[in-house]
């Protein structure tokens, strides 16, 4: 089913998932909505938050994108057929960022047509659960890495707009002003 997505700024959008302790019918089925929503959409990612659902859950394809913002997934080092593993859903994420920093534009679905620059660690190394209760763990480079980063944030009640510097929120500050204006 795809969901109405929830945008900026709605006070869902700052609160910190909770842990999903059992992945029952209602979440998978939260998981394959997320999946046809982030489709319908165009996304290459979507937090539950974003579907008004504040549990700690993300959906991931960025295959529609690898052509222009390379990605890489790696499993003890070996790297992994990407279109074959997304779209990527996982349950409780946990992200250690590795050092080296790039900076790229992004968007966010509850952000629509607002881009801005954004540093993101290049590497992440991740730790999550899967929908079939097993644990997967892997490193992820470039707009995955990334794409990631974002998604986890969205998890904790961050948003891309916190993490922007000064001189990009300077240029949307208008819009995001617009964007509190028309919220109902
Ligand atoms: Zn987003």
């Amino acid at each position: 089913m795809i969901l109405p997505v929830v945008p900026y700024p709605a006070p869902i959008l700052r609160q910190k998932g909770r842990r999903i302790e059992a992945i029952t019918a209602e979440i998978r089925n939260l998981a394959a909505s997320m999946i046809e929503t982030m489709r319908a959409e165009h996304g290459v990612g979507l937090a539950a938050q974003q579907v008004g659902q504040a549990v700690q859950l993300t959906v991931i394809d960025i295959v529609p994108v690898l052509k222009d913002r390379p990605s890489a997934l790696l499993v003890h080092g070996v790297e992994q057929d990407l279109g074959a593993l997304m779209p990527l859903t996982l349950l409780n994420p946990e992200v250690t960022l590795l050092p080296e920093r790039d900076i790229a534009s992004e968007g966010c679905l509850s952000f629509p047509d607002l881009h801005g620059s954004v540093a993101r660690a290049t590497r992440v190394l991740v730790k999550a659960g899967l929908l079939d209760g097993t644990s997967f763990e892997f490193e992820a480079r470039g707009m995955l890495a990334r794409c990631i980063q974002h998604e986890v944030d969205h998890l904790n009640g961050i948003l891309f707009i916190d993490r922007m510097n000064s001189a990009s929120r300077a240029s949307l500050s208008g819009r995001l002003k617009r964007m509190l204006r028309e919220y109902v």
